[in-house]
């Protein structure tokens, strides 16, 4: 099993142990990651984080763009890491609490500026230069983080959980 596991672009110390714990002063997880009741509660814990950190990214801008979002949700995916429906559902991948915050500040804005513009138009570019004046290199930055989630055991046995 593969010793780390990143949280918000931090390495955190992942150690076999009895019981359960997250610690994030001291980047340390201790848990025994064959047992699936411990994975479902760390699942809890870095759903809770990152839905709380999306929360407020969305709402702010929403706000910014002028659009209207309906709920966000976050989902065990393999391919990418969120998606915006045509109801205004924003659908944020669990991965991305792997990735450090000004990357998911990144995808919060993409994902967002799909409520203003449906595809990858030259609009749309416009929109993401207009926040994010470096996103050809956050794409490419954000390439190197998927394969390094995907090597991570810890997270893909959460993936997996049902
Ligand atoms: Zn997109």
């Amino acid at each position: 099993m593969s010793s780390e596991l990143f949280i918000f672009g931090e390495r955190f110390e992942v150690r076999r142990s009895r019981s359960l714990i997250v610690d994030f002063d001291k980047k340390i997880v201790e848990l025994d990651p064959e047992k699936p009741n411990h994975l479902r509660r760390l699942e809890r814990v870095l759903r809770g984080r990152l839905f709380f950190e999306l929360e407020s990214l969305v709402q702010e801008y929403a706000k910014k763009l002028g659009v209207k979002f309906n709920r966000i949700t976050i989902r065990k995916q393999r391919s990418r890491w969120g998606s915006c429906s045509i109801n205004g559902n924003l659908n944020f991948n669990l991965r991305l609490i792997s990735l450090p915050k000004h990357l998911i500040r990144y995808i919060a804005w993409h994902e967002v500026a799909h409520l203003r513009e449906k595809n990858h138009g030259r609009r749309f570019r416009e929109l993401m230069r207009n926040e994010f004046g470096n996103f050809q290199e956050l794409d490419r930055s954000l390439r190197k983080y998927w394969h390094l989630v995907e090597r991570s055991d810890l997270l893909s046995k959460v993936q997996v959980l049902q």
